[in-house]
């Protein structure tokens, strides 16, 4: 008790200094310059560093948390790093597990808020490290000190350390002064950097676009010829990758960048080739637009919904190659969404709990082109109509379907029951055989 009130007292004391300092090769930044208030970090992420320090370990806020708060953003989730290793950590508090079997982590949980806790780690100096061929770290999991574990990180920006307690801002590469530029720099030789990891060079693309940070020239410059490296990472890692930049609010900025960069190229296989025609690009920039305004306001976006749009127009272009073979049209669209998923799958595996939503939003595209007897009042008590209607809509836009067909849908929801008998349309002739629909309304610019 007495040895935390000590500890408090002194760090309270080191906190008041004003003025920044060096401590060997970092640079010490307190509050008077930086701003970063203790209460802009979650109640959770407080109690973690505070139980830590009074526990004895070094603790500190660090990496995407303390660069959002310097760019007076919301944090998205407050991670701690400690030189506790991950049993100790476990002991100081009461719901703590660990987990993770490469590199072990901690969660820590206070009431709904989980706060993840890593030990310093190093990074293995290339000579030790195994890597695959091509220079790609397989191993970067050893514990290390606080340096170190600066060093390991990708961006300047994403290297620095909080301490609440004292609210100073420990910076060992420059990092506070490159957020003030506005920069975005890679610790360390870019070019290895990127062998180690590929994946660096799309979180680049990423956290530029979503924090409108430029990329420092010398960061950028080897990424057009070093691009090819993202072909030997991991589909899983890829794909990770790939849902964070499609779901980060700023879609429609990073898949611009990825192509100016010529990174698209092979990510999601077909985005590519879709890109290129005029008709899927319009469809796919509409989707990602819309996608990252309902994140923007902070209404749901599903990632399968994403994928239905990534693939639709490899699905259209599919299922009409099997209506002029003369397939009916639903098994048909069957046929084509099973080719489509099946190949993409080949390359970059979208997890099948995806597929049952896709497929639905697919399969009740046709049904939204009837609007005759009870079929409309049947498809709007669907659960998944919501979604099929948001991506009929996206079809409009693109000009791939008439924008009455949209607008019709918009007003029958909402109409009243009158209303929405009058804007029924006559069933067509007299019920005779099961009519064949006719082809998809447009096919992929050819
Ligand atoms: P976001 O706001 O999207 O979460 P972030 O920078 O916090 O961005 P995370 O994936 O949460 O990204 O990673 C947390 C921290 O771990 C980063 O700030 C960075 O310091 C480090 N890091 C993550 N990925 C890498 C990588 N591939 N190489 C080196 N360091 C990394
Ligand atoms: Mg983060």
């Amino acid at each position: 008790m007495i040895k935390k009130l000590i500890r408090r007292v002194i760090s309270l004391a080191r906190g008041k200094s004003k003025k920044t300092r060096t401590l060997g090769s970092c640079t010490v930044i307190p509050f008077k310059e930086h701003g970063v208030k203790r209460e802009g970090i979650s109640p959770a992420a407080r109690r973690v560093t505070d139980g830590l320090q009074a526990a004895g370990y070094q603790a500190y806020v660090v990496g995407g948390a303390v660069r959002d708060l310097l760019l007076k953003r919301q944090p998205k989730d407050f991670d701690v790093a400690t030189d506790a290793t991950p049993e100790e950590v476990r002991r100081v508090f009461r719901r703590a597990r660990i987990i993770g079997r490469r590199f072990r982590l901690v969660h820590v949980m206070f009431g709904d808020e989980t706060v993840e806790v890593s030990t310093f780690r190093r990074m293995i100096e290339a000579v030790d490290a195994q890597t695959d061929d091509h220079g790609r770290l397989l191993r970067d999991n050893e514990f290390g000190d606080q340096e170190q574990d600066a060093a390991r990180r990708d961006f300047t920006a994403n290297a620095l350390f909080y301490d609440p307690s004292t609210q100073e801002i420990f910076d060992f590469h420059h990092g506070y002064a490159d957020i003030r530029a506005n920069l975005l720099r890679m610790i360390g030789d870019p070019a290895t950097r990127y062998r180690e990891d590929p994946v660096r060079m799309l979180r680049a693309v990423r956290l530029s676009a979503k924090l409108g940070m430029k990329l420092e020239a010398a960061t950028a410059e080897p990424i057009f010829s070093m691009k090819g490296l993202l072909g030997n990472v991991p589909e899983a890692r890829l794909l990770d990758e790939m849902l964070k930049l499609l779901m980060s609010g700023h879609a429609v900025e990073c898949v611009k960048k990825l192509r100016a960069m010529h990174l698209h190229h092979g990510l999601l296989p077909m985005l590519d080739v879709i890109l290129e025609q005029p008709m899927g690009e319009k469809f796919i920039m509409s989707a990602l637009a819309n996608t990252d305004q309902r994140l923007r306001e902070d209404k749901p976006a599903s990632p399968a919904f994403l994928f239905a749009a990534l693939l639709w127009h490899e699905v259209l272009s599919m299922w009409n190659a099997q209506l002029d073979a003369g397939k009916p049209a639903i098994p048909a669209l069957h046929l084509a969404m099973d080719a489509v998923l099946h190949k993409q799958r080949l390359q970059m595996a979208i997890p099948h709990r995806h597929d049952t939503i896709m497929k639905e939003i697919w399969l009740l595209q046709p049904r939204l082109e009837q609007r005759s007897g009870q079929r409309p009042l049947r498809l709007l008590a669907l659960p998944r109509f919501r979604a099929a209607y948001d991506f009929l809509l996206l079809r409009c836009h693109s000009g791939e379907m008439p924008m009455e067909l949209g607008e019709w849908w918009t007003e029958f929801q909402e109409a009243s029951d009158e209303r929405r008998e009058e804007m029924l349309l006559p069933e067509k002739g007299p019920k005779k055989k099961r009519r064949r629909s006719k082809k998809p309304a447009a096919t992929v610019a050819a």
